[in-house]
């Protein structure tokens, strides 16, 4: 590995069981490259289901004295891990671009706001607590319990290497839970970095463990485990659907943050450099591979001309460049296959009618796509029906309001969505009639560790950040005391 780092010890090859990190070498494993220019990163152990029933089985014993530790105990931990992965931005920053291709500035933002969710969930932790309610007789007493749900387990996807390791640990730890993290396979060093950090915080053996590798053999373990109560899985509807089928055995507690096809709204009345600005940080953030990316842009035909001559103005200003140079905006896709995703959603289009509005754009060149903005979509596309997850920003008109709402919720996700005005009774008229866990009006950012994320529809079950975000890892008991003498 040739990664300069100022601590290389962050860049472990190995899964980690039991407190006793596990290596790559001299073993089955998966090498890990870099999607800027397929250069290897590293190794890592392809864990088999006997070390993820291993794995499991070390959460188990771990619980009890996990779960016996103050709320404060817990949240002092939290708080110096979050401090360690602070202290180590600009390390662990660089093994995820290494790994996944975003640019540097981006990834040393990704870190932040992977850090936002220790924090917030050390202090809500402190916050969980009994209830009494009224009882129905005098000699009786009713108090609702939080209690841990237990065993966690936490499957994660590659576009966000650290955030949605944090954004799933950090509660599930707050509440009393140990938990089991199986990163993508693509990007797993980012999430060993921070594992590697909880353990230098002080995370007694066995409270978190990692597993890396193929995702069948260990997730067909976590799956049918009685004692693993909790699966937390971010990743394609696909795939969530299969974790779920599987679950159904040991009845699980699952939380599904799944695939989106998000509509952006601009009408007539919009501060057009506002959603021009917004609709750039949504659409083209990690380029374009985010479950929140504004998958469909539809703009009122009256300001359609304008918009879309202002969207091109920007979208041309965007830098495609390894993620590691100065200046870069957008890196490259995470591998091929996304590529020709991507390809394939623009042949496509253009096949069926749609005009890319700037020359050279498009444009392919290993795992890098310049990016593209396509006007004239229509809904008959393959683009406005699933995911592109690439810089690839396709217009659609639209006539008036009824019409928009109808295009915005013709999908069967239901995950993020954005709309600009400036008139307030529009504002609530859209935001309640829109379908999606996330409703944004003139912002493109959604994702903050106080506000509950998730979707609906196909786009999944549950929440996370805020205060649904530690439900998710607590049961609900109701203790009933009865023979009061009063
Ligand atoms: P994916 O293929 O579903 O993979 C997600 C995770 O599941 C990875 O860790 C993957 O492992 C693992 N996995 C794959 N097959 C599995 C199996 N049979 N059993 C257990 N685990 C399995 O999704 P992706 O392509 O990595 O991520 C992109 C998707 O995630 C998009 O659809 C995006 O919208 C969605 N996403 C949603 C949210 C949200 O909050 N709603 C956030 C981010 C992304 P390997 O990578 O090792 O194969």
């Amino acid at each position: 590995m040739t990664l300069l780092l100022d601590d290389p010890g962050l860049l472990r090859q190995a899964a980690l069981i039991d407190g006793a990190w596990i290596p790559a070498t001299g073993r089955a494993s998966v090498t890990v490259t870099d999607p800027a220019t397929g250069a290897a990163v590293g190794d890592i152990p392809d864990c088999s289901a006997a070390e993820t029933e291993a794995a499991i089985a070390a959460a188990e014993a771990a619980w009890p004295e996990w779960r016996a530790r103050t709320a404060n105990e817990r949240g002092a931990l939290l708080e110096r891990w979050h401090a360690l992965v602070l202290e180590n931005l600009d390390d662990l920053a660089r093994i995820m671009t290494a790994e996944q291709g975003k640019p540097l500035a981006e990834a040393q933002g990704e870190i932040r706001y992977a850090a936002t969710f220790i924090k917030w969930f050390a202090e809500e932790g402190r916050r969980v607590g009994a209830r009494n309610i009224a009882s129905p007789e005098r000699d009786r007493r009713i108090i609702i319990l939080q209690e841990p749900v237990g065993v966690s387990a936490a499957i994660t996807p590659w576009n966000f290497p650290a955030a949605m390791i944090t954004r799933k640990c950090a509660p599930a730890l707050a509440a009393g839970c140990p938990v089991i993290i199986k990163p993508s396979e693509l990007t797993p060093f980012t999430a060993i970095a921070l594992v590697e950090l909880a353990v230098r915080a002080g995370f007694p053996k066995g409270t978190i463990n990692l597993l890396t590798g193929r995702p069948q053999a260990i997730g067909a373990a976590i799956t049918a485990s009685p004692v693993v109560r909790k699966l937390s899985f971010t990743g394609s509807t696909r795939i969530g659907a299969l974790l779920f089928r599987q679950s159904a055995d040991t009845i699980k507690r699952l939380s599904l943050e799944l695939g989106g096809n998000a509509p952006l709204i601009v009408f007539d009345d919009a501060d057009l450099d506002l959603a021009v600005r917004a609709t750039m940080a949504s659409k083209f953030r990690n380029a374009g591979q985010t479950c929140v990316c504004a998958n469909r842009i539809l703009v009122q035909s009256s300001v359609y001309d304008e918009f879309a001559a202002r969207l091109g103005q920007a979208v041309a200003a965007l830098h495609s460049a390894p993620g590691t140079e100065d200046g870069a905006t957008i890196g490259p896709l995470i591998n091929a296959a996304a590529v020709d995703k991507v390809a394939a959603h623009v042949d496509d289009a253009l096949a069926k009618g749609a005009k890319a509005l700037a020359a050279g754009s498009g444009r392919r060149d290993g795992n890098f796509v310049r990016p593209l903005l396509l006007g004239d979509a229509t809904p008959d596309m393959r683009l406005a029906e699933e995911e592109t997850f690439g810089p690839v920003a396709p217009l659609f008109r639209f006539g008036d309001e009824a019409e928009a709402i109808a295009m915005a919720n013709a999908t069967p996700y239901g995950l993020a969505s954005y709309f600009y005005t400036r008139d307030l009774a529009r504002s609530f008229r859209v935001a309640e009639r829109l379908e999606a866990g996330m409703v944004a009006l003139n912002t493109g950012s959604i994702a903050m560790e106080m506000a509950p994320f998730g979707g609906v529809k196909q786009s999944g079950i549950g929440r996370e950040g805020g205060e649904a975000g530690i439900a998710e890892y607590l049961e609900t008991k109701a203790f009933h005391i009865g023979g009061l003498e009063f």
